[in-house]
């Protein structure tokens, strides 16, 4: 097909082949097989790829791999514990199996896998470029093709091109990440055979609006750790700290010299309540939409938002209305978006000294079952 033509194939576009855009169409495929093959997927890279991530899948990521029929077929670590430590006080919060420790690069090539196994239609290396519309519906450029379709999904993460092709007004919501993976340290980093994740919260003290994580992880059949820091920026206009600085001083306590490892960095975004989520024959999930403001954790809402995308996509098509006017009203009823307003609540209250850290963090990661 040559470049100004107009390929007329499918109908409905998912833009990010990470756990959000897998999601959608995996529940989509679980509600209504027929519109599934209706659609397909373009993702920028060629699996399996890597995702800058902690690689917990927390909160009710499990839950709906097992309603999706999804088995964890890959190397991942089981984790009970979650420490949380500021000041002098520490408390461990003990739930069986509540995070299972992943290498993102294998978790989401799982699974893409398991939604190419059940008929979905992946253009690798196919990168989204632009949108218009076209009567009552929409014409999408990508490096390779131009492509006539009724609903587009954005599925593109934190930085999402489709976001910001769709003119939203959204606050710019990104808090900046650090994280280095390396060997396990018998002596230091005791969270590996605790088989536990640590949550620093001490940085507050210094202004840093988030906290330091240690996790344990297996890559390559090897026991690796994860350090890593975010800084939510809820409060935006109070000064901003020195990240590398703190991770490092963290780091030199562990014998880590961080000037000698690879430090890795990509940008988590959060909603603003008020942000909008869709227009006419777009929607978005996952971190376009964004994780949660209070500890940036973001797989199990991208997994809802699959859910309720695939649920609304589903609606458009029975009423014929593919303007998606009540897209964040459906966010908001379902379980993620209640969970995300209690997190939003949180954050405010956390990164302005009116809740103890510790009770903040365990608000968040208790699973209600
Ligand atoms: C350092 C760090 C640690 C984290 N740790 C955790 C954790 O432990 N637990 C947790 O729950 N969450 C964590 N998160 C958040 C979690 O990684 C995200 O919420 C999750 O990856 C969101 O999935 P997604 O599918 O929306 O986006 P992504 O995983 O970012 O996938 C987006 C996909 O879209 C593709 N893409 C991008 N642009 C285009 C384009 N123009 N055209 C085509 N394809 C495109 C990308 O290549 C990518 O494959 C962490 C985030 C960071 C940065």
């Amino acid at each position: 097909m040559s470049n100004n033509e107009i390929n007329k194939d499918f109908e409905i576009m998912i833009v990010g082949g990470g756990p959000a855009g897998i999601s959608t169409w995996l529940h989509l495929n679980k509600f209504d097989p027929d519109l599934a093959s209706k659609a397909f997927l373009i993702e920028k890279k060629s699996y399996p790829r890597d995702k800058l991530c902690g690689g917990g899948l927390g909160g009710w990521c499990k839950h709906i791999l097992k309603l999706l029929n999804v088995n964890l077929d890959i190397p991942f670590l089981n984790i009970s514990d979650v420490e949380f430590i500021y000041g002098n006080d520490s408390y461990i919060l003990h739930q069986k199996n509540s995070f299972q420790m992943v290498q993102r690069t294998e978790f989401d090539y799982l699974f893409a896998n398991n939604a190419v196994d059940r008929g979905l239609i992946i253009h690798q290396n196919e990168s989204f470029l632009n949108v218009s519309k076209k009567d009552n519906e929409l014409i999408v450029k990508t490096n390779l093709s131009n492509y006539k379709i009724k609903t587009l999904v954005g599925a593109d993460g934190s930085l999402s091109m489709v976001r910001k092709k769709m003119n939203l007004n959204n606050r710019n919501n990104l808090a900046p990440t650090l994280e280095i993976f390396v060997p396990v340290s018998t002596k230091f980093d005791k969270e590996y055979n605790e088989k536990k994740i640590l949550i620093d919260l001490n940085p507050i003290k210094e202004g840093m609006q988030g906290y330091i994580w240690h996790v344990p992880l297996i890559k390559n059949e090897k026991p690796i750790m994860g350090h890593g820091l975010v800084d939510l920026r809820f409060y935006k206009n109070r000064p901003k700290v020195d990240l590398k600085k703190i991770l490092k001083q963290d780091l030199q306590r562990r014998n880590i010299d961080i000037k000698k490892e690879r430090i890795k960095s990509h940008p988590i975004r959060w909603p603003s309540s008020d942000d909008k989520f869709s227009k006419e024959n777009i929607i978005l999930v996952g971190d376009a939409i964004g994780a949660e403001p209070a500890f940036g954790g973001g797989l199990h809402f991208a997994f809802s938002y699959g859910e309720i995308a695939a649920k609304s996509i589903i609606s458009a098509y029975n009423d014929n209305d593919f303007s998606y006017p009540d897209f964040k009203d459906r966010i908001n009823s379902h379980y993620a978006g209640k969970f995300m307003a209690k997190c939003w609540s949180i954050a405010s209250k956390l990164y302005n000294n009116e809740i103890d850290p510790i009770k903040a963090a365990r608000e968040v990661f208790t699973i209600k079952s």
